[in-house]
């Protein structure tokens, strides 16, 4: 596997050609010095996060000012006026933007004005969800990707490791009261990994409990902070899947 991922130096970046999204022009809102997220998963691909990022409300200056993203966003939209989403993602979790709300507005706006036909979407870790302002911008995405690699709160205390105020219920009850969304998981094996019979039963469970439109599951693909995870294979991979649709008849597809 390749080692960690360096951060993005800029507030566009891209494009991106994915496998999920095709051509997607990515929106970094996050400081470009230092990862910014409530999580500190134990797989990211940035390595930990941070004890200055490691935040569940900002209150700090560093991140772009809206003006800012719009204006680096004119810039990105207009070399590549063509590309099939628009994405928020970057270092870190978008949604920790003190005026996400505001930068979502102004985002579609300016995608209006240009008349470019792309897609607005978001990678999200889903910590922030159970703020009813956060799920109100989300709303106003085209597609929204929810992480959700836990089925429990010890999980998600051991695979994630949220910020003491992220609480693994409130997440679960602002997924519920979101509306259409994708889950993405990232499953892995090794000690410290998410990846057994049992917990893949309690993460089906959820899924059930949360009918998202469909769940992406995928393993690692790159170094990792943590050095007790290995790399589930796509075999491994469907026979989650299988597993799983014991437990739910939530599509999942297998990245
Ligand atoms: S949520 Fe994403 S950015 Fe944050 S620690 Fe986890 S993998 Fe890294």
């Amino acid at each position: 596997m390749s080692r960690l991922l360096g951060l993005q130096n800029g507030i566009i970046y891209g494009p991106i050609d994915s496998r999920r999204l095709g051509s997607s022009l990515g929106i970094n809102l996050l400081p470009v010095e230092y990862k910014a997220c409530p999580f500190n998963c134990a797989y990211c691909q940035y390595g930990y996060t941070p004890a200055r990022g490691y935040k569940s409300v900002w209150g700090g200056d560093d991140m772009p000012p809206v003006a800012e993203v719009a204006e680096a966003l004119r810039i990105g939209l207009g070399k590549y006026p063509d590309v099939s989403y628009i994405t928020f993602s970057g270092n870190g979790e978008p949604t920790l933007h003190p005026q996400f709300g505001e930068v979502v507005d102004e985002v579609r706006k300016i995608k209006e004005e240009l008349t470019v036909g792309a897609k607005l979407a978001i990678l999200s870790n889903s910590a922030l969800v159970s703020r009813a302002e956060i799920r109100e911008a989300l709303g106003k995405l085209d597609v929204c990707f929810m992480k959700l690699d836990a089925g429990d709160e010890t999980m998600f205390r051991r695979y994630n490791r949220p910020h003491k105020d992220i609480k693994y219920d409130e997440v679960i009850e602002g997924l519920k009261q979101l509306g259409e969304i994708t889950i993405q998981a990232l499953f892995a094996g090794g000690e410290h990994g998410n990846y057994n019979d049992l917990h893949i039963k309690n993460w089906a469970r959820k899924i059930d409990e949360l009918k998202p439109s469909e769940c992406h599951i995928y393993s690692l693909d790159r170094g990792t902070p943590d050095g007790k995870l290995t790399q589930i294979d796509k075999n491994g991979l469907i026979r989650l899947t299988e597993i799983a649709a014991g437990y739910t008849d939530v599509p999942i597809k297998v990245f």
